[in-house]
């Protein structure tokens, strides 16, 4: 088959590859921020390089023509995964597109902090990109069941419209039906004219809620032009019970927001880390997991989540939708004939290292 190359719009490089340092978390996301948030407060440059240097050449063995990482973002001056990120991001233009987002709990964006400067630190990361290659930095924070939500999340897109930034947000990653982020993120991406500039990724409490509630927040999202991301694999580990079988598995509604015409990805998010001990950087296995788990019967309508759909949602210059002009580098020929077979870990080559081909135009 011949593929666009894969966009994964959900990454956490900064923290990957620390399992064996920090240990398996056995509970839900809540025990496993408190475990890396330990674990985070000695990371050093020297540190995160080698982890962050293996992820994104895995990525790009995986396929990956571009990637999104969130870097955790926890006082007003950058952490020191910015400048690790941006050499990476310098040393892999031409074959990779990188963009970054600051990840900070959503109550600092409260009077009392200093969310200002650190908004600040982001524009002068965004400013520092390749912009007509589609990088970018952005803000981002992590919500969930936070008090004066509205008057927080407003703090965000203020922030966000005096820097020129795009948003990304973690929001709803629980199982609580009373997590109702994503409806006022809604709310707020129309009031403030910011359609078609965030990012949603989790969305988990809305496979909770009633079908009329959960349906309106998509048709609202739908509105907003928001770009929803789904990580089966983290949902998966972390969301339902951990003291016996979990029933109840986090992932948010797929095929209805796609019925609601809301852009859907789906990505890796952790790999090896405390949030989850396993994964890898392929694209192709956030698809194959994402497939079977929302019972997506027709798995290769869904490539686009891992192609074109995420593409648009970096604003990349390529949309991912093969055609005449494309440029080989980013065209990958997989030995697979059908989905069964992309499932399988399929060998992947960019059709611009392979020899002896001949392509026609049919
Ligand atoms: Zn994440």
């Amino acid at each position: 088959m011949l593929l666009p190359a894969f966009v994964d719009l959900h990454l956490h490089i900064d923290k990957t590859f620390v399992v064996d340092e920090v240990g398996v978390v056995e509970g839900d996301l809540f025990a496993a921020i408190e475990i890396m948030a330990k674990h985070r407060d000695g990371w050093t440059a020297d540190h995160i390089r080698p982890r962050m240097e293996r992820a994104v050449r895995e990525a790009y063995a995986g396929g990956c023509r571009a990637l999104r990482t969130h870097l955790d973002w926890m006082r007003k001056d950058a952490p020191p995964s910015l400048a690790v990120f941006e050499a990476l991001r310098d040393a892999w233009r031409g074959k990779l597109v990188m963009q970054c987002v600051s990840l900070t709990p959503l109550d600092f964006f409260d009077d009392a902090f200093d969310s200002e400067d650190l908004a600040l630190e982001v524009a002068t990361a965004n400013n520092t990109c390749d912009k007509a290659r589609g990088e970018a930095a952005l803000l981002g924070a992590f919500v969930y069941r936070n008090e004066r939500i509205y008057d927080k999340l407003q703090r965000v897109f203020d922030l966000a419209s005096k820097n020129g930034l795009d948003i990304d947000f973690h929001v709803d990653e629980g199982l609580d039906a009373d997590a109702r982020g994503l409806r006022a993120i809604a709310d707020l991406t129309i009031k403030n004219k910011m359609q078609g500039r965030v990012t949603c990724g989790h969305a988990c409490s809305l496979a909770m809620q009633p079908d009329d509630d959960a349906l309106q927040t998509l048709k609202l999202c739908a509105e907003a032009l928001i770009h929803l991301v789904s990580l089966p694999s983290t949902n998966l580990y972390l969301q339902g019970a951990w003291h016996r079988t979990p029933v109840e598995r986090g992932i948010t509604r797929l095929r209805e927001a796609r019925e609601a015409s809301v852009s859907v990805s789906l990505a890796t998010d952790n790999v090896a880390d405390g949030f989850y001990p396993y994964g890898s950087y392929e694209p192709l296995k956030a698809w194959a997991l994402g497939v079977q788990v929302g019972h997506l019967s027709q798995p290769l309508d869904w490539l686009s989540s891992i192609t074109s759909a995420p593409s648009k949602a970096m604003g990349l210059p390529w949309d991912g939708l093969i055609r005449e002009g494309c440029s080989v580098q980013d065209l990958l020929l997989v030995n697979a004939g059908d989905a069964r077979d992309l499932m399988n870990t399929p060998l992947i080559q960019r059709l611009s290292d392979v020899q002896n081909i001949s392509l026609k135009s049919d």
